[in-house]
This record gives C-alpha cells, structure tokens and sequence, in this order.
C-alpha cells in the first residue's frame, strides 16, 4: 500500500497558465478587466445649480454611467471647460460656480443627452 495514496498531492491544483503546482507557479495574479466606458450617447444626464454654504453655487451633474475612470475623465474636461474647481461626490460631479450652460454646451457637445 502506497504511503502517497490518496493524498492531497494527487489533487493539487495546477496553474492554467504556466502548469505548476500552486506552490511553484509565480504567474502575475489576474487582474480584473477594466470596466468599460459607457458611450456618451447612451447616457442621460440632470444638470442643476444648488446653493451650498456661504450662497456659494455648485454646478452638479447626475445620472452618469461608467466606471469611476470615465467620470474622472469627465470631471477633468469640465474643470478645464470651465476654469473652475470641481471633484466628484456619490457618483456626481460637482463643479464650483453657477456654469449650468457652459456644461450642458460641453456635455451636448460630447454627445450626452441632457435634460
Ligand atoms: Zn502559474
């Protein structure tokens, strides 16, 4: 009778990628595929101005879609459309100042529907 029989050793899981056992393979872990880009076209977005602290007015965008690259991406584009600071909260955007038309120019213009 085998000493080895029935043992884990048998069953080791190999690596898919290179065929060694767990304890020898140093492949990369997976990495997760990015999440893709929604296209502007198929989004729907609110703009509104809201009164914060101070009277000071905030431009916020909602409704947007995507991966946290792509509203980053949009943020950035905005800031710069309109000069002015910006971050994101809750999946939103935010940008400083009462900018309601410059933003639904640019976002139209980017292909978003508005409204
Ligand atoms: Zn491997």
């Amino acid at each position: 009778m085998g000493l080895l029989d029935g043992t884990p050793w048998e069953h080791e899981v190999l690596c898919g990628r290179c065929g060694r056992g767990e304890a020898e393979c140093c492949c990369p872990p997976d990495e997760e595929p990015p999440e893709p880009f929604v296209p502007a076209n198929q989004q729907r977005v609110r703009i509104a101005v809201e009164k914060r602290k101070k009277g000071k007015r905030v431009t916020t965008v909602n409704g947007l879609m995507g991966p946290d690259a792509q509203r980053r991406e949009l943020l950035a584009r905005l800031k710069t459309g309109c000069g002015s600071g910006g971050t994101e909260k809750n999946g939103a955007i935010e940008i400083q100042g009462n900018h309601q038309q410059r933003i639904t120019a640019l976002l139209v213009e980017l292909g978003y529907r508005v409204g």
